[in-house]
């Protein structure tokens, strides 16, 4: 049970999830893997370690629950938020007048492989293509059952957040927009009331037209460095058509087309970088939400610098890697 806590000063809302704490911990280097005593939740056998699955992909014959998976849905067993407020009691009191709430929210986690050290990168494009139909799916879910607000991410390694090795990626519904996002969405409204088009459109467009921060292209989709990247090598991959649907509606055919380019950045960073910590954040966009004029991206971010005091004072990031460069060593690895 979280309960959210708002900022006056930063105008933010802090999530205090005092059950997080109590996670296992047992993150593992490949060259650690089998030398643990640790049991991992995620790996087959486990399944009793995890929250009933609520969706999978499993042999024929093979029951809920159990092995025969090759990969699997559960709720988060320590969520940062969750769909109702039981224990509700429990919070700490606030000071008067300052605004506080319960953590409201869908939490899943998305068990990718039943191998305990892969990297997506090994995974083939028809399974990844799975994973991104079930992120869709669970993202649909979400925003169906009052969340319209989903972020889907990964954490790759301790220095980009994970605290178990074993793949998985997270979904997140919350029922408003945080600031980061909200302030997304008054850039887009804007940009549309100025412009008539979609912000995410035009930055795309702009991004890649001379073709210098471009690592790979598909027929709808480009994967590029964005011009003003947050992070050494981090990679942008969106489509270069205004979608006619939002992600949530999205067809096999994009899901495929996505884990082509989510693969082939992937295996690059992976290469170039020498298997670094990074993030996965799918932007799953206001697509549902009347009024917001944007769309979906997919962020490929690489950890390989700490975020330091100048950024946390700051909000500014520092890179120190152009992006034009950062491009060309990823086309050419
Ligand atoms: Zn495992
Ligand atoms: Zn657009």
């Amino acid at each position: 049970m979280s309960e959210a806590r708002f900022d006056p000063i930063r105008h933010e809302w802090v999530v205090i999830a005092r059950d997080r704490e109590r996670r296992p911990s047992h993150f593992r280097t490949v060259a650690e893997v089998g030398k643990s005593g640790d049991r991992c939740p995620f790996c087959v056998g486990n399944e009793a370690d995890t929250t009933t699955e609520v969706l999978a992909a499993r042999a024929p014959g093979a029951s809920r629950d159990g092995p025969g998976w090759r990969w699997r849905v559960v709720t988060n067993l320590f969520p940062i938020v969750t769909p109702d407020a039981v224990g509700a009691h429990s919070w700490t009191p606030p000071p008067e007048a300052w605004r506080h709430a319960y953590a409201h929210g869908a939490h899943e986690v998305v068990v990718e492989t039943t191998d305990h050290a892969a990297h997506p990168a090994d995974y083939s494009i028809p399974h990844l293509a799975e994973l991104i139909g079930a992120f869709r799916d669970r993202a649909r879910a979400a925003v169906a059952a009052g969340f319209p607000h989903v972020i889907v991410f990964r954490n790759q390694f301790a220095p980009a957040g994970a605290s178990l090795l074993h793949p998985h990626t997270q979904i997140v519904g919350l029922p408003h927009a945080p600031a980061a996002v909200d302030r997304m969405h008054a850039n887009a409204r804007r940009h549309h009331a100025a412009t008539g088009r979609c912000v995410t459109c035009d930055v795309v467009a702009g991004d890649t037209a001379d073709g210098h921060r471009v690592i790979a292209r598909s027929p709808g989709l480009v994967a590029y460095t964005p011009y003003a990247s947050r992070f050494a090598y981090e990679v942008c991959i969106a489509p270069t058509q205004h979608p006619a649907v939002a992600f949530v509606d999205s067809d096999a055919a994009t899901a495929v087309e996505l884990a082509g380019l989510v693969h082939d950045v992937v295996s690059r960073v992976r290469s170039l970088l020498r298997d670094p910590a990074m993030n996965w954040v799918l932007h799953v966009g206001p697509g549902p939400l009347p009024g917001v004029p944007d769309h979906w991206r997919f962020e490929v971010l690489p950890r390989l610098a700490r975020i330091g005091g100048f950024e946390l004072g700051t909000g500014v990031f520092v890179n120190s890697v152009a992006p034009e460069d950062a491009a060309a060593r990823l086309r050419a690895e």
